[in-house]
């Protein structure tokens, strides 16, 4: 078969589902992509996944692969350093990059997911289908099977190359258990986070151009900025101590001795309402190996690598992921089961090593960033 005349089905229309499709749209392949939630472009944002998220080198070398690094970067907000908030409220800036000035970036996570299905949705031969489940997959035939939402038809699909890009908790990874030698382990810390806003008209009291931390040994905050100048501010803490504060008198007081600074930026009504009504949310970090399986099977992005977001890699790896398959694909006349065999291989060091520095980064910004020793030296991290 002509490599262009390949069909590829992505599951999950995720940020890294989509970014694939557009990867596999523009090398010509007939693109199947199944979604199972609704298109997010014709439905209500919901509240959930961090509303915004860091990109940086890895992220942004693969969307200008597909022509879409700038009208992203347009719409991002550059982070040139920490900027580290003490509990007395002194500040200080770390930049990440004295020398060369190079940033990362704040992205809205549903701006940068609408984007790429635009763009995915804009090659011919790439087709989007939401509100279609991976519902199971058989090794043997090599189909999967996929339900539409709408109509609860069940039907069968396969294609040359099958990319699970479903997430943390992937149905095609699932699968993958109970293939031989097929490894796999999955960490939840015992930290959650919960995500606070400062409104747009007091964005700018917060130093601009910076990721804000407040680092408090075992916890930390942090803050990114948002195009319309409000923050979203995220408070990582074991879940003992989310648990232990349970009323209106209690939030102040911790807000009080931890976060002065932030309670009049946050206002103290949003702050106590938030917590009073919202569960903070859990982390899981997912290693497994290979990344794929058979002949056409391939997990990609958080369905093979979910990693703790301590270092602001976990969609950045997985926008990596898809550069890596692109340039594996582009050898000719070798067989994709050759090429996504070569893909695990390269992969699975690399992205099992970023899963781990997100590990060791959430102690280094909770805590080590206190320390004078750190401060002084060129910090390179979250880049
Ligand atoms: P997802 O975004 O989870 O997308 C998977 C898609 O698959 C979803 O749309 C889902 O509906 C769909 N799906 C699931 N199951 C099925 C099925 N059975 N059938 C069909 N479709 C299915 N990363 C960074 O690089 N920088 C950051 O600053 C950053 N900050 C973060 C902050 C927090 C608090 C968290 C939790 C994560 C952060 N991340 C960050 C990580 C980033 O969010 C993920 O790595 C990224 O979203 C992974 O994208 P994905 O497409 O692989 O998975």
């Amino acid at each position: 078969m002509q490599d262009d005349r390949r069909k590829v089905v992505i599951i999950g229309g995720g940020l890294v589902g989509s970014l694939c499709a557009c990867f596999m749209g523009q090398k010509g392949y007939d693109v199947f992509m199944y979604e199972k939630r609704p298109d997010p472009r014709k439905t209500a944002h919901t509240r959930g996944r961090s509303i915004n998220l860091a990109i940086s080198h890895r992220g942004r070398a693969a969307l200008r692969s597909v022509g879409l690094e700038e009208i992203i970067l347009e719409s991002a907000i550059p982070m040139k350093g920490r900027l580290l908030h003490s509990k007395t409220g002194e500040l200080q800036s770390v930049l990440y990059d004295p020398i060369f000035n190079n940033c990362i970036y704040s992205v809205g996570r549903n701006f940068l997911n609408e984007v790429l299905l635009n763009a995915a949705e804009s090659y011919n031969n790439v087709t989007v289908k939401f509100n279609h489940n991976l519902v199971d997959v058989d090794f043997r035939r090599e189909v999967i099977q996929l339900r539409n939402n709408d109509t609860m038809e069940v039907f069968e699909e396969t294609a040359d190359l099958i990319i699970g890009a479903d997430g943390a908790h992937s149905a095609l990874r699932f699968a993958m258990l109970s293939t031989p030698m097929f490894q796999f382990s999955q960490t939840y810390i015992d930290h959650g986070y919960l995500e606070l806003r400062i409104p747009p008209e007091l964005g700018d009291k917060m130093t601009p151009n910076h990721l804000h931390i407040w680092p408090r040994g075992q916890f930390m905050m942090i803050a990114l900025p948002n195009k319309d100048t409000s923050w979203t501010v995220t408070l990582f803490m074991p879940f003992k101590n989310f648990n232990s504060l349970g009323s209106e008198a209690k939030i102040i007081h911790f807000f009080d001795n931890t976060f002065p600074d932030a309670i009049p930026l946050i206002g103290k009504e949003d702050l106590v309402q938030t917590f009073l009504n919202t569960k903070p949310s859990q982390l899981i970090s997912v290693k497994c190996s290979p990344y794929h399986c058979g002949s056409k099977f391939l997990i990609i992005g958080d369905a093979a690598h979910a990693m703790v977001p301590f270092y602001g890699q976990g969609m950045n790896s997985g926008f990596e992921d898809c550069t890596i398959l692109n340039e594996l694909l582009e050898r000719n006349n070798v067989k994709i089961e050759e090429i996504i065999r070569q893909y695990s291989k390269i992969r699975v060091p690399n992205a099992q090593a970023i899963c781990d520095l997100a590990m060791y980064n959430y102690v280094e910004m909770r805590d080590l960033v206190n320390r004078k020793s750190f401060r002084v030296r060129k910090t390179v991290d979250e880049v």
